[in-house]
């Protein structure tokens, strides 16, 4: 094998073709439904100001806390390679006053993020996510409608053993109450919680729902959940969204001890696991951020939306290579006819058939052996005289065919 000392940085990964093709499917099919629902693409840069997700994701989250890609550029500035997609959008939002079109700005977006994480199945440093953010609305009808989308997609896409998990966080004022309880229910089995949950029992109580550590476990299947402290308007926001999806036939589980790894989540989260995945088990996931606009600096503005790696979709739909077919192989029996098949090709890929032409200066019985191997259902061979055959490749049949009426017969 041809190596090379030079390999793909730890946690990157190339995407080779038979990949490539599984993630366009994902990401046309995605395109497609969200555009059915009134989504607009959106695009932000790879990087932005380290302040943004500092601020947007929250200093306590282990995303800022060591998982970003930090830099100074050539002018001293702090530059992140963006772990998330929220807050450059809800940045975007505010930079280009969307505030002022009709609301919500619903929207949508697919590209590479980045974490510097232990790489693993399923986890990577450079990685995708493709995601929608609803802006501009607190209603039920938005989580449930965001929901309902990332479960048509994955539905759409065949993902097998997919469950919804789905819980609230009450608003930020409710949240102060429950979240005092919290720290005090963890102090007082400080002794069982693990290292990392025991250092932010200040900074970032929740979190330790999320632990996999077997002491802290025990210790948070005694303690009080938020789903239990609601107070009245975010419990009424959590049944209209419960009897949404109800309503629309969506399946879920509610599930008290929900939390996410990041800090603007308010009411309404949700996470989709598959069972096809072993630790990493979430496809996608997210939620509402009502306070995050508000945060960056913009007036206040509810939002709901959610991101789903792209990578853990391919892994639970075991990336079975999808082969493609071509229309057609043009042929020479004879180098003198190779201007014209070159022509011949351009015409037929002009009438919307995929056709490939040699590019290797192969023998006849060479182009028809690559034909077969391309898959293409026929070849067109260019004889030597100027005339042309139709060969069938699964048959192996031949016959002539009027040049003007290659492209009619390749199309039946
Ligand atoms: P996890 O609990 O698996 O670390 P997370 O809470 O960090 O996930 P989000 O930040 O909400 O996840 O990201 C949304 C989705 O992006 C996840 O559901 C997952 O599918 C995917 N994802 C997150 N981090 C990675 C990674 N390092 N490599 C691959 N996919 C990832
Ligand atoms: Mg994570």
């Amino acid at each position: 094998m041809a190596a090379s000392k030079y390999q793909a940085p730890r946690g990157t990964f190339d995407i080779l073709p038979d990949a490539a093709r599984i993630r366009a499917r994902i990401e046309r099919t995605a395109a497609e439904i969200f555009v059915r629902a009134g989504y607009e693409p959106v695009s932000t840069p790879a990087f932005e100001d380290t302040e943004l997700f500092e601020r947007g994701v929250g200093r306590s989250t282990d995303i800022v806390r060591k998982e970003m890609f930090t830099f100074e550029d050539k002018g001293g500035r702090s530059i992140t390679l963006r772990p998330e997609g929220t807050a450059p959008i809800c940045r975007a939002y505010l930079e280009h006053g969307m505030h002022k079109l009709a609301q919500p700005v619903k929207l949508f977006y697919a590209g590479p993020f980045f974490r510097h994480e232990r790489p693993q199945a399923g986890r990577y440093r450079q990685f995708h996510q493709l995601g929608l953010e609803a802006i501009g609305t607190d209603s039920p009808l938005a989580d449930a409608e965001a929901i309902m989308l990332l479960a048509e997609l994955l539905a759409e896409l065949g993902v097998p053993g997919v469950q919804l998990r789905l819980g609230s966080l009450g608003s930020p004022d409710a949240r102060r109450d429950y979240l005092e309880e919290l720290k005090a229910h963890l102090r007082a089995h400080e002794a069982e919680l693990s290292k990392d949950v025991r250092e932010r029992i200040e900074l970032n109580p929740l979190r330790a729902f999320d632990s996999s550590d077997e002491g802290t476990r025990g210790v948070m299947e005694n303690a009080p959940t938020i789903v239990e402290r609601l107070n009245e308007e975010d419990a009424a926001h959590f049944a209209e969204v419960c009897s949404l999806l109800d309503a629309s036939g969506i399946d879920y589980e509610i599930d008290p001890t929900l939390v996410r790894g990041l800090d603007y989540y308010t009411r309404t989260i949700f996470s989709f696991v598959c069972s096809e995945l072993g630790a990493q088990s979430e496809v996608g996931g997210g939620g509402r951020y009502d306070g995050l606009i508000e945060q960056l600096g913009g007036p206040p503005t509810p939002a709901i939306g959610w991101a789903a790696g792209v990578e853990r979709i391919m892994l639970a739909l075991g990336e079975k290579a999808e082969a493609t077919d071509r229309d057609a192989f043009v042929a020479v029996a004879d180098d003198g006819q190779r201007q014209r098949a070159l022509a011949l090709t351009g015409e037929l890929r002009h009438a919307g058939l995929a056709v490939e032409v040699d590019l290797a200066g192969r023998s006849l019985k060479g182009q028809l052996k690559h034909a077969d191997r391309i898959r293409a259902r026929r070849a067109v061979i260019l004889e030597a005289d100027g005339t042309m055959q139709l060969r069938d490749m699964q048959t192996g049949d031949q016959h002539p065919v009027e040049p003007g009426a290659v492209a009619d017969e390749l199309s039946k």
